[in-house]
């Protein structure tokens, strides 16, 4: 979290404080105070602790002078103190320390400037690319749960086109019993008048034979009793 005032409330939550180092001894953070002079009344303006100077107007300093001073990674001491190099190979070149110099108690924290801002945008690079890739996941779930949700409702589409089949069929199949105790009634009635019938028939048969013989039996008496008379009459 970086804080963009001097304000120095809160400061364990901080990581980074936006500060002036004193442009005349290059090694101070410079103190934020308020003017309250009957010519600069509620300005604030910075001042060197050590050499006491004034060193400018917060509203005049330029966006390129403020540096970003990070609390202290080792220990829990608070701002670092800066150190700006002019000899070496990269003159300016600022190094942040623990702010309790060494042999009274540091913790041995230093860093470059640009060595802890390339670690940042390394950082920052790395948290978009989590972000993006967690962004990229929910979409995917997103759509697994959509194609899941479709999958769904044509499932129950699905489901309610069997049922109604299912019940279309039951209604045929309580017709089809009908019909066929129907059928089943008719045919006991058949058989019953097919039973009667062929009885009927039978006693027919039985009687025409029973005439027959009666009839056969009448004949051979009558044939008996003419032959009986006219034999005698030619003897
Ligand atoms: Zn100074
Ligand atoms: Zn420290």
């Amino acid at each position: 979290m970086i804080h963009q005032n001097c304000n120095r409330e809160g400061v364990w939550e901080k990581r980074y404080e936006r500060c002036l180092i004193c442009s005349f001894c290059n090694s101070r953070i410079c103190h934020r105070k308020l003017s309250r002079t009957a010519e600069n009344p509620n300005r604030w303006f910075y001042t060197c602790p050590h050499d006491k100077k004034f060193n400018k107007w917060e509203d005049e300093v330029k966006p390129h002078e403020w540096i970003l001073v990070p609390y202290c990674g080792g220990c829990g001491a608070g701002l670092c103190r800066v150190k700006r190099f002019f000899s070496g190979s990269s003159p300016g070149r600022i190094m942040f320390l623990c702010r309790i110099k060494e042999g009274e108690g540091s913790c041995g924290y230093r860093v470059w400037q640009d060595e802890l801002q390339a670690m940042e945008a390394r950082e920052a690079e790395e948290k978009k690319k989590r972000e993006a890739e967690a962004v990229e996941a929910m979409i995917n779930n997103q759509n697994q749960f959509n194609v899941l949700r479709e999958h769904i409702a044509s499932t129950k589409d699905r489901l309610f086109q069997i049922e109604a089949e299912v019940s279309c069929c039951e209604v045929e199949m309580r017709l089809l019993k009908l019909q066929l105790e129907k059928l089943s009634k008719n045919k006991e009635v058949l058989e019953g008048k097919h039973l009667i019938a062929s009885n009927e028939l039978e006693q027919s048969q039985k009687l025409l034979e029973e005439k027959e013989a009666e009839q056969n039996a009448a004949f051979d008496r009558a044939r008996a009793l003419l032959e009986d008379r006219i034999v005698p009459a030619y003897v």
